[in-house]
């Protein structure tokens, strides 16, 4: 086994990213190790670098989603279906440990997403922690992470694709509770806005409308079949695009519109959005951006809408997205959405074109 390996480690808000050489890590008793194949590269990395996101143990490894390859167990493992995962297997995981499944959260509100001793690999785990990021040559699956095979034909590449924004988008379209012929308000054309378009239209909407930005994004959102784009770049005013909306549904308003933008003001215009006994979800406000005024008679009240957030996923949403991605990669062409790798001592550039939206999905390529 390798005695070293390298990684990339955000020592704290805003310094720059160090490539360091750390101890490789080993399999703890019913844990693995993999060799990473791609890392992706998210909003949240940037927020992480921001120092934007409460009780990260800084330094850390980023990465939180990823694909490797099993190179050593320790003990029998095996996938939620029974069937033993050997080495050699290429795998991606449940990037979350820790769930007690014994406090009132687990338990009582069947909340588990809310569970206080829930850990995020890359988010809310250290170095100190182990190497828990995908921005390394290797990573530590720790007793009791779920391992989730990919499918027979399913590429590492078409699975970054979606990256975190596949399960976040299906949790969010689960949320909304899509009906067939239903029109869906996407607001936002990030990773998590283009998979909560395609997961609408595979939960049986008529008619996706997609607003955000840049255009490379809303090109994107077109090729995976979103009916109408609306550029905030060029629509500046809120009322303009609150009327694009309702030009399109008769006056009315959509049936469902899901929040993905980060942009706290958002909501409020999303809300301006929705029908009559309408849905809405919020799932793009990770970090706290700040306040936004609603009126609650108007809003919420008076047109008889629903309101619903919605943090994080469970393995339930990984595993079902995942196999949904592999039945429709023809479709929606997941790896399309990759627009640039970077190998480990690129991972600064990598976060500045995040940042700057120059990229739809930017993937770290350890090897
Ligand atoms: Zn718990
Ligand atoms: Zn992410």
């Amino acid at each position: 086994m390798a005695e070293e390996i390298r990684c990339v480690l955000m020592t704290k808000p805003r310094a720059p990213l160090e490539l360091r050489r750390v101890a490789a890590p080993r399999a703890a008793p019913g844990g693995a190790v993999l060799e990473m194949l791609a890392s992706e590269v998210c909003g949240t990395d940037v927020h992480l670098h921001h120092g934007r996101l409460a009780g990260v143990p800084y330094p850390i490894v980023p990465g939180h989603v990823s694909v490797g390859r099993v190179v050593e167990t320790n003990g029998a493992l095996a996938d939620v279906n029974g069937e033993r995962i050997e080495v050699g297997r290429v795998v991606t995981f449940y990037d979350v440990f820790g769930v007690c499944g014994a406090c009132w959260h687990c338990l009582v509100a069947k909340a588990a997403t809310r569970c206080p001793s829930r850990r995020v690999y890359g988010i809310t785990t250290g170095l100190a922690d182990g190497v828990l990021g995908g921005w390394a040559e290797r990573i530590e699956i720790r007793p009791g992470v779920r391992l989730l095979p990919l499918p027979a034909g399913l590429s590492a590449e078409e699975f970054m694709g979606g990256g975190c924004g596949l399960p976040t988008g299906f949790h969010a379209v689960e949320r909304a509770s899509v009906a067939l012929g239903d029109t869906v308000v996407v607001q936002g054309s990030g990773p998590v806005g283009l998979n909560a378009a395609i997961f609408a239209q595979l939960a049986g909407a008529l008619r996706v409308l997609v607003i955000g930005a840049p255009r490379a994004r809303l090109e994107a959102a077109r090729r995976l079949g979103v009916e109408d784009t609306l550029d905030i770049s060029e629509a500046g005013d809120p009322a303009e695009r609150v009327r694009w909306v309702r030009e399109r549904t008769a006056g009315r308003g959509a049936d469902v519109v899901i929040e993905a933008s980060g942009n706290p003001r958002a909501v409020v215009e999303g809300l301006e959005m929705v029908r009559d006994a309408g849905r809405y979800v919020v799932v793009g406000q990770y970090t706290d951006a700040g306040d936004a005024l609603l009126n609650p008679h108007r809003h919420l009240n008076r047109n008889h809408a629903t309101l619903l957030g919605c943090w994080g996923y469970e393995y339930t949403h990984l595993h079902r997205s995942v196999q949904m991605m592999a039945r429709h990669r023809e479709r929606f062409r997941w790896a399309s959405l990759v627009t640039r790798e970077y190998p480990l001592a690129d991972a600064a550039r990598a976060l500045a074109d995040m940042e700057t939206l120059s990229v739809v999905k930017a993937l770290v390529r350890p090897g």
